[in-house]
């Protein structure tokens, strides 16, 4: 089973299901050519597709267009359904940091034929995550700066603020669909800037001054 640590705590938490939020920052929507969706887009990945803090990701041999996306992570810290949008919070344990990693070539063909992402998003490791960092410790989650660099440059920076659908917004209309769960992690969508990763790249993402998460792109 896939755990996460909670961070300045000796304690870890049993991952659940991963859901996805596609379209969340305007600036992204325009570099993908896409349109903004009346309702977001929802996708899921397996608990097995993550990985932690300093593991690596795997550029598997069906791709040859690995993408990052880097993205802020709610982690929920009880069962609901039907949330309503001013109890969101109460459901939320904490945030981290981590990334939508995407095989574009494979999403790219999966969507010309109307087939389901499911490889392209939940391949192994297409789920790296950072430690998580209590709600208590974020007083505003919609004021975070999320970034992502390749090598030590950086390719993606955005202010939580872009965010189309907020923290609380995203936890009311997913769990109209989806009982949410102790442990479940929700994608809140990325910011402009993705690009193409290879073999030998260091991906550093961070929550600028509170989490940080490396992972190599290996074979
Ligand atoms: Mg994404």
């Amino acid at each position: 089973m896939n755990t996460l640590k909670i961070n300045g705590i000796n304690k870890d938490i049993a991952v659940g299901k991963i859901l996805c939020i596609g379209r969340n920052y305007e600036e992204h929507i325009k570099e993908m050519k896409a349109k903004i969706p009346e309702e977001p887009v929802i996708f899921l990945k397996p608990a097995s597709s993550v990985v932690r803090n300093g593991e690596p990701i795997w550029y598997p041999p069906f791709s040859s267009d690995l993408q990052h996306e880097v993205e802020l992570v709610i982690v929920i810290g009880k069962e609901g359904k039907n949330i309503p949008q001013e109890d969101a919070y109460e459901y939320v344990l904490g945030y981290a940091v981590g990334l939508d990693m995407t095989l574009r070539d494979v999403q790219s063909k999966a969507k010309k034929e109307g087939l389901p992402w499911t490889i392209a998003k939940g391949f192994d490791t297409s789920a790296p995550v950072s430690d998580i960092i209590l709600k208590e410790k974020i007083p505003n989650p919609q004021n975070l700066i999320i970034t992502c660099s390749v090598n030590g440059s950086i390719r993606q920076k955005s202010s939580t603020k872009n965010m189309i659908s907020p923290v609380d917004k995203i936890i009311s209309q997913i769990s109209k669909f989806f009982t949410l769960e102790k442990g479940d992690l929700i994608f809140t969508g990325t910011p402009e800037g993705i690009s193409s990763v290879h073999v030998g790249d260091v991906i550093d993402i961070e929550i600028t001054g509170y989490i940080k998460s490396s992972h190599k792109v290996i074979k």
